[in-house]
């Protein structure tokens, strides 16, 4: 594969055409739309309208008049056919961690005779910690930390929940969601799926797969911009039963009637704790614009394709660095992930470049394929730069080896 074959590649691209619809700087290869988005241009213009006009001249009209008190609805909304859910299942809201909380917490009450809660090593640090301290508010609450290749076995009448993301922050690896939930289904345990990694890269069918419960991040693949509002599901069979444990009163059955006995609203309006943080969900809102008549079946086709190009690249011209994730794209989501330990050096090395991915301790270097705003010759590049890296040991330089508080 040449730089050449990579532009041709890039011209038959039927998905190039999107690029257009992001800011992406001069100089860059961005390389982390799996734990930042790109900025897309819908959104500067949204954001200046929702401040001058919404709040700075309707003032508190504008909940009523601009649509701000339905904003939690309307972008779960928007939400829901990336992930295969109805529009009534889906509500954004809150950060993922926070929802991780109140969905693990509804589903312990929906299986109230059951005492454990599974799930991995090496999960997301929130999905483990939340899942800690939830076993310090529930006696007898049991987190089994299963080992992946065993959880399917670690399934039974014991269990009431089994809390996985579906693709692996660090190494891209991918669970088969529809075998996982189809067997906790059959004993009567209840699935919460993290889709931080997966919503607005590849098509989810929550439906199909049978999935229970689900959350996932406004700011990685969607493009909701830092601290975006993250979203939850609920299947429709559970939620008039589902109780959140965080009862504020967004969630009420009438909030504006202030009573003072908490009902829960009706469908996910129960998910609402506090007020929506309109800013940020206005953004999201915008955001999302870029999905409009997408086939997720071509963004997975690329997003594979590119990884696969990535890998190969790699292997031919880079000495060193082994691959953290699976090779087959059928396994891996839609980032690629190395192993070097000086990983943190050489990701420094590369940045300092205009390629932009990121380092999860301890070894990773971690590159996010967004197949909405890469192309193939975006990929041909960073790996030419990761080359040099390498064969010049450039990654040696003091300054690589500095680190910053976020990584
Ligand atoms: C990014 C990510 C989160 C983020 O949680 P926040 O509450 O937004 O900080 C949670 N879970 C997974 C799997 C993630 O990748």
């Amino acid at each position: 594969m040449t730089r050449e074959d990579c532009l041709a590649l890039d011209a038959a691209d039927p998905l190039a055409g999107h690029r257009a619809l992001f800011e992406i700087p001069a100089g860059v290869i961005y390389l982390d739309g799996n734990s930042l988005g790109a900025l897309p241009k819908a959104v500067p213009a949204r954001l200046a309208k929702v401040v001058a006009e919404e709040w700075g001249r309707d003032l508190i009209r504008s909940w009523n008049t601009a649509g701000w008190i339905d904003l939690p609805v309307k972008v779960g909304a928007k939400i829901a056919p990336l992930i295969g859910a109805h529009p009534d299942e889906v509500i954004a809201c809150d950060s993922t961690s926070v929802n991780l909380f109140k969905l693990a917490a509804g589903a312990l009450a929906l299986r109230p005779d059951r005492h454990v809660i599974v799930t991995e090593p090496g999960n997301f640090p929130s999905d483990l910690y939340i899942l800690q301290g939830l076993a310090d508010l529930v006696p007898g609450l049991e987190i089994r930390v299963t080992p992946r290749a065993e959880l399917a076995d670690a399934l039974d009448e014991s269990v009431a929940l089994l809390l996985l993301t579906e693709v692996h922050y660090k190494t891209g690896e991918l669970h088969d969601m529809t075998a996982l939930s189809t067997k906790a289904r059959e004993v009567g345990a209840l699935t919460l799926w993290d889709l931080s990694h997966s919503a607005g890269a590849m098509p989810v069918n929550l439906t199909t797969s049978g999935a229970d419960l689900a959350v996932g991040c406004g700011y990685k693949y969607l493009n909701g911009g830092p601290g975006a509002p993250a979203f939850a599901f609920v299947a429709r069979r559970h939620q008039e039963a589902f109780k959140s444990p965080l009862t504020g009163w967004m969630g009420h059955a009438q909030p504006f009637a202030f009573d003072d006995d908490y009902r829960p609203g009706v469908g996910m309006a129960r998910l609402l704790c506090g007020t929506p943080q309109v800013l940020n969900m206005s953004a999201l809102d915008a955001a999302l614009s870029v999905f409009e008549g997408i086939d997720m079946g071509m963004v997975r086709a690329k997003s594979i394709a590119l990884g696969d190009l990535f890998l190969t690249l790699v292997q031919d011209r880079c000495d060193g660095l082994s691959p953290a994730c699976p090779l087959s794209g059928a396994q891996r989501g839609s980032q690629v992930a190395l192993r070097h330990p000086n990983g943190y050096a050489i990701v420094q090395a590369l940045i300092d470049r205009g390629v932009i991915g990121d380092f999860r301790a301890p070894d990773i270097l971690r590159f996010g394929l967004t197949p909405l705003y890469i192309g193939y010759a975006d990929v041909w590049d960073a790996v030419d730069h990761l080359a040099q890296i390498m064969a010049t040991e450039a990654w040696r330089e003091p300054r690589y080896a500095e680190v910053a508080a976020v990584t």
